[in-house]
Formats: structure tokens, sequence, C-alpha cells
């Protein structure tokens, strides 16, 4: 039984970095014109009203988003004008009302030529799916993410951007992360492939990553956003992979990300190294 409901935690400082990665690896491969198959494998339920009784239950939207909303005019890179025009939020609001989930971020930037594709197993999410997805442009799958997607694969569009954001509540979702990730490579081996991971204390993205690294899969980017301040227990950061990252999108994670501490709205760090480097 599924029990994992993402309202609890939309918007929250792994929100920011994930959501971030992803909307900047879709808008530097739209750089040209070619269409690019967006694939979502867990997608929750597009939109979170952080005003609701979840999200305000762990009060993890203070410490991301909202903070970033009220620090706002002291961030530098001129892209966060695109980034708060996909949260939709009017300018002179004093909070974030409504954040985008995943889907919702790729249905914003997705131009004519980008099909987006999201798949979500939990009944209840992805019901609430089907009705954001009813007057978009976004095909929604009640189903499994895992298989949706090697079963989508090679797509008929020249290029793929795939989010792999599952919610780890069973141990094998790392292995089986891994084993999508190296799959899907085999079919669709210029894919660009997001996959989002916790970093808590037992430290089971490790495996993870060290199933890619004995893989053939190559130039895979690793970004961990460190908090400051560890909390005694639980997740103490946030992690995302990136295999075939376009050119220049680290760095640009990075700075975006240094701007959000240098304003002083959420004490982390990200550190990023390539887990797997390019061959030869
Ligand atoms: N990607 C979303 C976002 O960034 O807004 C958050 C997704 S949440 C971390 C993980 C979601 O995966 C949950 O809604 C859960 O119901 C769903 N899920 C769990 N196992 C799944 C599977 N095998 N296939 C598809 N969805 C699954």
């Amino acid at each position: 039984m599924l029990s994992y409901l993402h309202a609890f935690h939309a918007g929250n400082f792994a929100d920011v970095q994930k959501h971030l990665g992803l909307f900047l690896a879709l808008k530097m491969m739209q750089a040209k014109p070619s269409g690019i198959a967006c694939f979502d494998t867990h997608a929750g339920s597009a939109r979170y009203d952080l005003q609701s009784e979840r999200p305000r239950k762990t009060g993890e939207a203070e410490g991301g988003i909202q903070r970033l909303w009220q620090m706002r005019r002291h961030l530098q890179d001129p892209e966060w004008a695109s980034f708060w025009n996909v949260i939709g939020v009017a300018e002179g609001a004093e909070q974030v009302r409504f954040y985008p989930g995943s889907p919702a971020w790729l249905e914003a930037l997705a131009r004519e030529q980008d099909p987006v594709t999201a798949f979500e197993l939990h009944s209840g999410e992805s019901s609430l799916l089907q009705d954001w997805a009813r007057e978009r442009r976004a095909h929604v799958v009640a189903g499994d993410g895992f298989r949706g997607l090697l079963a989508e694969l090679p797509p008929p569009t020249p290029r793929l951007l795939t989010l792999i954001d599952p919610p780890y509540e069973v141990k094998d979702d790392y292995m089986t992360t891994a084993e999508t990730v190296i799959k899907a490579w085999k079919r669709c081996r210029h894919g660009v492939y997001l996959v989002w991971y916790p970093l808590l204390p037992e430290a089971r993205h490790e495996a993870m990553i060290r199933r890619l690294q004995d893989s053939p899969v190559t130039k895979v980017l690793q970004c961990h956003y460190l908090l400051d301040k560890s909390p005694a227990r639980g997740m103490y950061g946030s992690g995302l992979l990136l295999v075939n990252p376009p050119w220049g999108w680290g760095d640009r994670l990075q700075s975006m990300l240094d701007d959000v501490a240098a304003c002083g709205a959420i004490a982390a760090r990200q550190q990023v190294a390539w887990a797997v480097p390019e061959q030869g």
C-alpha cells in the first residue's frame, strides 16, 4: 500500500533544488528547436495548495519556497523571473499559495513539439493529476512509472528528458531506479535522465550510485544540496543525478543555488561532482 503523499513536503528545500534543476534542464535543452519527449515517472498530483492541511502540518514549505519568495528581491540571476512565472505567483502576493509539482513544471515550459507524459500509481493522486491534466497538454497514465517509461522508449521525438522521483518508501526504489536508468539508457542513449533522492543517515543512495558506476552509463553528474544545520534525524540533504547534462547545467544550477544561499533564503550549500565522467 502506498502511503507517501507529496503534499506534506511540497515546496520544501528539496523541491526547490529538484524543480530548479528540472526547470534549467528543460530550458537549456530548448535552446535547440527539435522536440523533446518529457516523462515524469512519479508525478504526484501536480498542484499543491500550501494553505491546506497537509503542507501546514509539516510547515516544510516555510523553509523552502516561502522563504525564497520573501527574499526574492535579493536574488541576482535574471532567470528567476521565469522561475516565478512558472509558479504563477502574483508580484504583490505575501506568500506562494499554489505550488506546482513536477508535471506542472514540465507542462508550463513545454513547447508544441515537447509532449509531456506523467505516471502516477497512487489512485487518489492520479485522479487529482487527471483532473489537472484535463485542460492541459499533458498525458496522464495511472500506473507504474518505472515500467511505463521503459515501454515508451525510444520515443518518436528526437530528444528525451525524464524525471525519476520515487518516494523511496520501499528500499527497493533505490535499486529499481538504478536498473530503470540503465535499461532506459540502453534504449535511448542520448536521453537526459534526472533522478532525485533523499540524503539520509542510512545512505542507501550510495548503493544506487555504485550500481550506475558499475554499468555502461556515462556522463552522470551528482549534485548534493546539504543543509547547513543537519537535523538530528531524517533528511540532511537532497540529491540529484543528471545523466547527459546539457552543457553548463551544473554551473547554472550551482550559481542559482549560490544566489539562494547568499540572500539568506535557504541555509544550504550544493556540492557538484561527476558520479560517472564522460569516457575517453
Ligand atoms: N515528482 C513529484 C514532484 O516533484 O512534484 C513528487 C513525486 S513524490 C516524491 C512520489 C510519487 O510517486 C507519489 O505521488 C507516489 O504516489 C508515486 N509512486 C510511488 N510508486 C510509484 C510507481 N511505481 N509508479 C508511479 N508512481 C509511483
